[in-house]
């Protein structure tokens, strides 16, 4: 019981940080930030934009398919902007000549309709082209409203991404919120800024959830990029996504007496959580999904293909953001 404390107590103890990076495009600085992720033994997010699956070489979707360290989430079909598929829909209560184009966005202002389309589209090619079920969703722009609490419930997702429902009265339950704040690798939007980073970081913040945009660097940016991470690797935190943000399995422990009995309830009890595969998340009051959970490169337990071996020559390459 007391190695299970010290366990889950340093666990706790360390600082836990999640990239989320945005807007997967296969470019070639996407592919500089992943086999750097990969170079460093670390994990990171996806945000998928569905729409640039189909486009992509049986190549490019192999690549990204041996990329067992990364975790995809929901970002829209269509990214909304511009023009917005949903633009015939756009139903803001404003009048047209305060609502300029950059207002409408694929899951802000849109009808119910479209949301729970677009939504659809994006989890369903995920499935088709990735092989991966998405746990989560993060709206372009970080824009959304209340229309986007159904679609995002109905494809059963269980984290989102820099939410703002609190703030429009729909917030849904049991939905794990990954906030913003403790810091900012990219200040502004999309360029990183290791000085605004190591101005606006909070070493005492349990998880930080930090945003990125990894096509819209030049190598002067990227290198700004790595010198954020670096320092967090300095502070010793934990890289890690959603899929990872759940409490440790316990010690195996000899199972005698009382407290063997205990053990052997609680192996039991953390054998029917593993068999549902979700588990409480250590730093919020819900439950999260560890199906697409991402393996850190190189681990013991490492099963993905090597960046190299994948073999990429011409990528499918896009420059929009
Ligand atoms: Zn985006």
């Amino acid at each position: 019981m007391l190695a299970m404390l010290v366990v889950l107590s340093s666990v706790i103890s360390q600082q836990h940080v999640i990239l989320k990076a945005d807007d997967l495009a296969l470019t070639q600085r996407w592919q500089r930030y992943f086999s750097y992720v990969e170079s460093q033994r670390l994990v990171t997010t996806a945000g998928v934009i569905g729409n640039r699956l189909p486009a992509m070489s049986t190549q490019s979707i192999d690549y990204l398919r041996s990329l067992g360290f990364v975790e995809f989430w929901n970002h829209g079909w269509d990214h909304g902007l511009p023009p917005p598929k949903c633009e015939a829909d756009f139903i803001d209560p404003r009048s047209d000549d305060e609502v300029s184009k950059v207002d409408t966005c694929e899951f802000y202002g849109t009808s119910a309709d479209c949301q729970m389309e677009h939504m659809r589209l994006c989890h369903e090619a995920v499935i088709d082209y990735l092989g991966v079920v998405m746990y989560g969703f993060g709206a372009p722009e970080n824009k959304h409203d209340c229309n986007t609490v159904p679609a995002f419930l109905a494809c059963g997702y269980d984290h989102w991404y820099f939410p703002k429902y609190s703030m429009l009265g729909c917030r849904p339950s049991g939905v794990c919120t990954l906030a913003r704040g403790g810091g900012e690798i990219e200040i502004p939007t999309g360029v990183p800024n290791f000085a605004g980073f190591f101005s606006s970081y909070d070493p005492n913040r349990p998880l930080l959830v930090l945003q990125v945009h990894p096509n819209k660097w030049d190598a002067a940016m990227f290198a700004e990029f790595q010198q954020c991470l670096e320092y967090l690797l300095e502070q010793g935190v934990v890289f890690t996504t959603p899929g990872g943000l759940t409490a440790p399995d316990p010690p195996q422990m000899p199972a005698t007496g009382t407290a063997g009995l205990f053990l052997a309830a609680v192996a039991i009890l953390s054998l029917y959580v593993r068999m549902r595969r979700c588990q409480s998340c250590t730093f919020c009051s819900c439950t999260l999904s560890t199906h697409n959970r991402p393996v850190a490169p190189n681990s013991p337990t490492d099963t993905h293909a090597s960046v190299a071996s994948a073999g990429i020559s011409s990528p499918h390459v896009t420059t929009n953001e």
